[in-house]
């Protein structure tokens, strides 16, 4: 089975899309019930380095009462170098990866410590400062907000370049 999922910012334009192909080898055997390929193009719009990613995630089964299986995400994460493996029904989005919520708090974490993820402008902080926007433009020019928003894109954007070096070096 296949397909894909589309997004699209506050003033609909599109912003990220993603295809998914599900393999299913065998529902009632745990150590090879198939997987999840999540394709998706990964673009830091700051350094506009793009990167075609395939990003494979084992799944688990478990039998329903009346027949049939439950399927769950396995966490694929690395964390401190010790595999996830976390069965969970939601993944979380990673900068260019997918992960558990508890790999994701790491993550969170890791951001209040000294490490190289320190004071990142986090999603919500961004998502806050765009629902201020009311209008992006006036007169022709871009309003205030709008143009504080898209600085802090900017930066948000900028963070992951080096949070991204970090994160693949947790990642094997
Ligand atoms: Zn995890």
């Amino acid at each position: 089975m296949s397909g894909g999922i589309k997004w699209s910012n506050r003033w609909g334009e599109e912003t990220s899309s993603i295809g998914f192909t599900v393999r299913i080898r065998s529902p009632d055997n745990p150590s090879d019930v198939g997987h999840v390929k999540l394709s998706y193009r990964h673009i830091n719009r700051w350094s506009n380095e793009s990167e075609q990613m395939d990003y494979r995630v084992p799944l688990t089964a478990t039998p329903c009462n009346y027949g049939g299986f439950r399927y769950w995400f396995t966490c694929p994460w690395y964390r401190n170098g010790i595999y996830c493996g976390n069965r969970v029904a939601v993944l979380y989005s990673i900068s260019k990866f997918f992960a558990c919520r508890r790999c994701g708090n790491m993550i969170y974490m890791a951001q209040n410590t000294n490490g190289p993820l320190r004071s990142m402008i986090s999603k919500a902080d961004l998502e806050r400062t765009q629902e201020a926007v009311k209008h992006r433009f006036y007169s022709g020019k871009p309003t205030r907000k709008y143009k504080s928003y898209m600085n802090k894109l900017d930066k948000y954007h900028r963070q992951w370049i080096i949070a991204e070096r970090y994160l693949s070096s947790k990642m094997n």
